[in-house]
């Protein structure tokens, strides 16, 4: 028992001993600066530094590459409420001008007097807007991907302003 003891009392001193000496030979490394060119680093071994950095990526809560943005962001929304607004106005704009008989020059008069249909037409218009939106935001064409939106509802609007701006027949 008395053996055992002082055994252990010698690991124990050896472990206090070793332990000091293996911190005393880590800190200069670990401390060194490791962008410093004077420091050279063997290639493949990664710093501790280096560890975090990559860490912290990887914790990043955010699955887009950089550069991208998520289809629905804050931007699209606008966009596309835009083009819809720009449609309604057009719907809108176009029964004016039927009511104040003039004719329909984009579409027959047949389908914009059928309402239902017409209005169905104005939706599919925004949906295919949103589709082309989509398939450019995919393919890497984010500037395309804002700009069909942007002229869409443009030209949406001006075909409004346009149609309310028509003389009525006397
Ligand atoms: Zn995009």
């Amino acid at each position: 028992m008395w053996k055992g003891m002082r055994r252990a009392m010698a690991c124990s001193f050896f472990l206090l001993a070793a332990v000091p000496a293996v911190r005393a030979q880590q800190q200069p490394a670990e401390s060194r600066d490791p962008n410093a060119p004077s420091a050279p680093q063997p290639s493949g071994s990664t710093t501790p530094a280096d560890l975090k950095k990559t860490a912290e990526v990887s914790t990043a809560a955010n699955p887009l590459a950089p550069g991208e943005h998520s289809f629905w962001d804050r931007e699209n929304d606008w966009l596309f409420a835009g083009v819809g607004a720009g449609r309604a106005l057009d719907y809108a704009s176009t029964l004016n001008l039927r009511r104040r008989g003039i004719n329909e020059v984009f579409l027959t008069n047949s389908i914009v007097d059928n309402h239902p249909l017409f209005a169905g037409i104005e939706v599919a218009a925004t949906a295919a807007s949103v589709g082309v939106s989509y398939i450019f935001h995919r393919t890497g064409h984010h500037r395309l991907e804002r700009w069909t939106s942007a002229i869409h509802a443009g030209v949406a609007v001006g075909g409004a302003i346009r149609n309310y701006a028509l003389k009525t027949p006397h």
